[in-house]
């Protein structure tokens, strides 16, 4: 099994980094939802802290990352401010 690196900018289909919240006892349960997107940023801390040109900005802003060449960077997770990079196990 190998880990791949994502960001939620990357995955068009779902929603990978969702961030939930419950308050109040049963019967009575609130849930909130929080998605937290890439955000694209400008002097990308995830872009700086990846080597070998693993993450990068495409000329239209996407932040993108290269899964082969993150692969074992896990160092660009804790970079980014907003937790929107994740790791997963793929088969
Ligand atoms: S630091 Fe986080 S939010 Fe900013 S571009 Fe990188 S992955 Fe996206």
């Amino acid at each position: 099994m190998a880990r791949i690196l994502s960001a939620t900018a990357l995955s068009r289909t779902k929603m990978d980094n969702i961030h939930g919240k419950e308050r109040g006892q049963y019967p009575f349960i609130d849930v909130a939802y929080l998605a937290v997107p890439c955000l694209h940023c400008d002097n990308a801390p995830c872009i700086r802290a990846a080597k070998d040109g693993a993450i990068y900005k495409r000329p239209d802003g996407i932040v993108i990352i290269d899964p082969v060449k993150a692969k074992g960077q896990k160092k660009v997770i804790n970079a980014c401010p907003y937790s929107a990079i994740s790791s997963k196990k793929i088969r």
